[in-house]
């Protein structure tokens, strides 16, 4: 089945923006939706196209008029949602758009739009995802930890998206999440 709008969510550090980015740079009919985060932004991430940075007080008003599609704190710390007007206008373009968001997430808007396809990013195996997070480097050792024990919960959520995909290389698991989604 071919679905327009498509939700890919995973375990932290399954390397899901990775896959993402490799897909929209071969595939640049295809569009990323952009996130509102109250998070701070990181060294040489930019707003309006890496995410929204907002405040609380944004974040709140965005959430009480309705501008969200989703919305859902991540790792037990900032709030993270998806602005819901782009995802409308790109699908009434005819366009075809992709979500990259938690799981909690992709189970909201699952409900509100049933035809989006989920779609699950895996690691090869456990190891090889505590080797991805520490060797990122770009969370101190406590926010790692705090990262593992969500992947744990994460991880047992897969069973409720429509495909998984084990992401062992980025070129592979760019080109089966395509053929999903085309
Ligand atoms: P980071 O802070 O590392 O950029 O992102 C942390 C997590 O937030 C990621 O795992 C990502 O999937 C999730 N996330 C990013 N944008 C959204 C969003 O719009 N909604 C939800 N629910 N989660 C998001």
């Amino acid at each position: 089945m071919s679905s327009r709008l498509a939700v890919i969510a995973g375990p932290t550090a399954v390397g899901k923006g990775t896959v993402v980015r490799h897909l929209l740079s071969t595939h640049p009919e295809i569009k990323l939706s952009v996130s509102a985060t109250t998070r701070e932004p990181r060294p040489g991430e930019i707003d309006g196209k890496d995410y929204f940075f907002w405040s609380q007080d944004r974040f709140d008003a965005a959430i009480a008029n309705q501008e969200l599609l989703e919305y859902a704190t991540v790792h037990g710390l900032n709030r993270y949602g998806t602005p819901k007007a782009p995802v409308l206008a790109a699908l009434a373009r005819g366009e075809k758009i992709v979500l990259e968001i938690d799981i909690q997430g992709a189970m909201q808007v699952k409900r509100a739009m049933p035809e989006a396809l989920t779609i699950f990013i895996l690691p090869p195996s456990w190891e090889e995802l505590v080797r991805r997070l520490s060797t990122r480097g770009t969370e101190d050792a406590a926010e790692q930890a705090k990262r593992l024990q969500t992947a744990v919960v994460e991880l047992a959520a897969a069973e409720h998206f429509e495909h998984t995909v084990i992401n062992d290389d980025v070129d592979k698991c760019a080109n089966k999440v395509l053929q999903l989604i085309t």
